[in-house]
């Protein structure tokens, strides 16, 4: 049995469900921060994940074929995450995006969504500003606001102590929200 579970993007944001599936996998498969989030719920052997790529997908799918096994995303795994590059059943999880999607009180349905976490999205948040004129960024430290034209937020650290909303990215777990 192979399961991609959503951990949600800061501890306190795991489900019942995502609670039982971690707490019956006989092996559990996360990177350091996803580990963090789930980790009392986690009884099984915990492998932490350094690399990620298509040579460590198909080993947690070979273990996968005898054991119970579960792989954790932080946030939600269809949201930039683990879940369209595992073979497994998706359970969903709390998004950096709903988190920030609550602060700003807007809609999801209001906004385009961008991946530009280590990589660049310049030309798509553009067109994507003038289709809708709300963007949400997914970034990181890289992410440059002054190369898309609009009025900038930024939301740091959601869910975590160090949350911060302001004009300037300092930290990796940033979402920038841009309205033209
Ligand atoms: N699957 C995750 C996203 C993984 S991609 C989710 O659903 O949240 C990693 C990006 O997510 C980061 O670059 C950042 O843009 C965003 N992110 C993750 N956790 C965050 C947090 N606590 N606060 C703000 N942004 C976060």
């Amino acid at each position: 049995m192979l399961y991609v579970v959503g951990v949600g993007a800061a501890k306190g944001y795991l489900t019942d469900k995502a609670k039982q599936i971690i707490s019956k996998a006989d092996v559990v498969y996360g990177s350091k921060r996803a580990i963090e989030y789930a980790e009392e719920f986690i009884r099984g052997e915990i492998r932490v994940l350094k690399k990620f790529g298509r040579e460590v997908y198909d080993e947690i799918e070979r273990v996968a074929k005898e054991k119970n096994v579960v792989v954790l995303s932080t946030g939600d795994p269809m949201v930039s995450g683990l879940g369209k590059k595992i073979n497994g059943i998706v359970e969903p999880g709390i998004s950096s995006v709903q988190l920030a999607l609550a602060r700003l009180k807007l809609d999801l349905c209001e906004v385009v969504v961008v991946d530009s976490h280590g990589k660049n999205s310049y030309d798509e948040i553009e067109k994507a500003l003038e289709f809708r004129g709300k963007v949400l960024v997914l970034a990181d430290k890289n992410f440059d606001p002054s190369k898309v034209r609009g009025k900038v937020t930024v939301l740091e650290n959601l869910g975590l102590e160090n949350e911060r909303i302001g004009e300037e990215i300092k930290s990796d777990l940033a979402i920038v929200y841009i309205e033209r």
